[in-house]
């Protein structure tokens, strides 16, 4: 293996203490403590894990944590009224509606009718609109943990060919954006690219958001670029377990490129390192305070 292993793990956890010495300062200088709200409708095992690491994450970093817990069977009024209630309430700065949501749910109009400004998972049309077009806004924190893994390696990413594949609302898409933000020449992919690999080939900077496990190969790797899985994939391991891989053959990549991320532990520890930045941004810009270090 020649690569160098970017430890998203190590640079999360970072990340979290920086977030945690805003939050501090926030709460210590201004009065002001930063609150999170995340809404779980159902009982998807995946989604509760999700929204525990989230609470622990949230309370580890003093953001106040604020759980609401829907049946299954919730109606989509309801829904609504608790977002309206938790955008009008002054101790929330943040609002995220976990997905999926039950399948009698507009989980679109859930989603519109959170308030931009604590819309901390990026999703409203308001704050993507506000991403394609260069003005600031909340963007989604996934794709804001790519571009942190990514800068780790290569501080500025000005003119480097990135080549992103998958073109998702959720990341897809606004990872494309950030690139272009930072100035990387971008080509986005998806299912119905030509040659695949060929593009790929061309990547300075490789991001797989795929949902295909193991799917990019080591010929797809330019030797030395830098690789960002974005895939979880639960798969069949060893005596009749599963196991997680990413969406990027991680031992072969590993032959070929400079730099590529694990998958556990990668880019995962990022997404929720990330919400809670965006958690620390909307509070200062809710509270007219400048925008934080983080
Ligand atoms: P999605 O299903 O919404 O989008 C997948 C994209 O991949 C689509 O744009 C599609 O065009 C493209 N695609 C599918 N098959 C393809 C093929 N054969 N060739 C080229 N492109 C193809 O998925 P998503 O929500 O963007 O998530 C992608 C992956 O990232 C999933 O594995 C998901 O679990 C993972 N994910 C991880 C995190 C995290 O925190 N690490 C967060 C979100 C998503």
């Amino acid at each position: 293996m020649s690569a160098r292993i970017i430890d998203g793990k190590a640079i999360a956890a970072e990340l979290r203490i920086k977030v945690a010495g805003e939050v501090k300062r926030l709460t210590t200088q201004h009065g002001v403590t930063p609150g999170l709200a995340v809404v779980l409708a159902g009982n998807n095992p995946a989604s509760e894990s999700y929204v525990g690491s989230k609470a622990k994450a949230t309370k580890e970093a003093g953001i106040n944590s604020f759980d609401h817990r829907l049946p299954d069977s919730v109606g989509q009024a309801e829904l609504m009224a608790l977002v309206k209630k938790l955008n009008a309430d002054p101790a929330v700065h943040g609002i995220l509606v976990q997905l999926p949501l039950p399948k009698q749910i507009d989980a679109q109009q859930v989603l519109d009718a959170i308030d931009p400004a604590k819309d901390v998972d990026g999703f409203h049309p308001v704050n993507a609109g506000r991403l394609a077009s260069g003005l600031p806004a909340l963007v989604p924190c996934t794709p804001l943990g790519c571009i942190m893994l990514a800068k780790a390696v290569h501080p500025s990413l000005a003119g480097m060919e990135a080549v992103v594949i998958g073109r998702s609302n959720i990341v897809g898409k606004p990872v494309t954006q950030l690139l272009l933000a930072e100035n990387a020449t971008v080509t986005v992919t998806h299912s119905k690219t030509r040659d695949l690999p060929a593009v790929c080939r061309r990547a300075d900077l490789l991001v797989a958001a795929i949902g295909r496990p193991e799917m990019v190969r080591a010929g797809w790797i330019k030797p030395g670029a830098t690789v960002i899985d974005v895939g979880i994939n639960r798969v069949p391991g060893e005596n009749g377990k599963s196991k997680l891989v990413g969406d990027v053959a991680f031992a072969e990549c590993a032959e070929v490129a400079g730099a590529i991320t694990p998958v556990p532990g990668g880019v995962g520890p990022m997404t929720i390192a990330c919400l809670m930045v965006n958690t620390v941004r909307a509070t200062c810009a809710i509270s007219g305070l400048p925008a934080p270090a983080v």
